[in-house]
């Protein structure tokens, strides 16, 4: 009886802590304990690690559902031997996410369909996976809701939601010249992360060629560049479109096949 009424009171605490994972496991982990003769130490540990196992699971799923990642791909999946202009290596140092603890900027530059997308993407994951708030965005999208935020009066709440995100992803920088307020929004947004936060931000233009994104205002182009250089990689890729590389494949096996009697 007393151990009828024992199990009840550790349910309802379990209940009251909001342990639902161990509570569920409860009645199996006690019938094991008893079968395995479990040291009091190593049941309890058992039935925590449920509870931080599925604690840790959720948060995971949350902060997955939070960084609004375009795609599944992780570094993993990069292909290597078809963009030799990327250093497999300097990838790997930035898939360990030291550079997030110095709030380090990464920058990805080059053609369209060179992969910038993908890696800054792949950080992404990884950084979920290590348990950090990382948020992606695209440029356009930014500036769309900073307009909103504007007329509706959400500015600051706005801003502090992008200063929020231990990695912020910013992608498709220049793939639009931005309106002057668009360009001021990414500005301060970029000038309250600048040493807090890193930003991975990818970019069709060479750094040469920033003041046409921000044609309306040079200035801009250079104080912006200024905080996000200071401290940062740079990743230039040079190489082939991978899509235009398959295309490319797929016509010379078909010119050949025609060639060939
Ligand atoms: P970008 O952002 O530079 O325009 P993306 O990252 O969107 O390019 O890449 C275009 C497509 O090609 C995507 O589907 C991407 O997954 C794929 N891709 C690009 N580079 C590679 C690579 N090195 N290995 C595997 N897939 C790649
Ligand atoms: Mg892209």
């Amino acid at each position: 009886m007393t151990d009828g009424s024992e199990y009840q009171r550790l349910r309802s605490h379990l209940a009251f802590l909001r342990m639902t994972a161990a509570a569920e496991a409860l009645p199996g982990l006690l019938d094991e304990a008893i079968k395995t003769k479990l040291s009091n130490q190593a049941f309890l540990e058992r039935l925590l690690s449920v509870e931080v196992d599925a604690t840790d699971a959720r948060r995971k799923a949350s902060l997955e559902r939070f960084a609004s990642l375009p795609s599944p791909f992780t570094i993993a999946d990069f292909d290597f031997s078809a963009q030799p202009s990327v250093d497999p290596k300097l990838i790997a140092e930035l898939a360990t996410l030291r550079f997030v603890d110095d709030a380090t900027n990464v920058l990805l530059i080059g053609p369209p369909g060179v992969g910038k997308t993908m890696l800054a993407v792949g950080l992404g994951h990884a950084a979920v996976a290590a348990g950090m708030r990382v948020y992606y965005t695209t440029a356009a999208e930014l500036a769309a809701r900073c307009h909103r935020a504007a007329l509706e009066g959400r500015w600051a709440t706005t801003m502090r939601f992008y200063a929020g995100p231990r990695l912020l992803i910013i992608d498709e920088v220049g793939y639009l010249p931005l309106p002057a307020e668009a360009a001021a929004a990414l500005f301060q947004v970029v000038s309250q992360r600048y040493l807090k936060g890193s930003i991975a931000l990818t970019t069709n233009l060479g750094i040469a060629s920033w003041g046409r994104i921000f044609n309306e205002d040079p200035m801009i182009a250079a104080a912006m560049l200024d905080r996000l250089l200071h401290r940062s990689v740079v990743v230039n890729i040079n190489g082939d479109s991978y899509r235009m590389r398959s295309h490319r494949a797929r016509a010379e096996a078909t010119r050949a096949a025609v060639a060939s009697p």
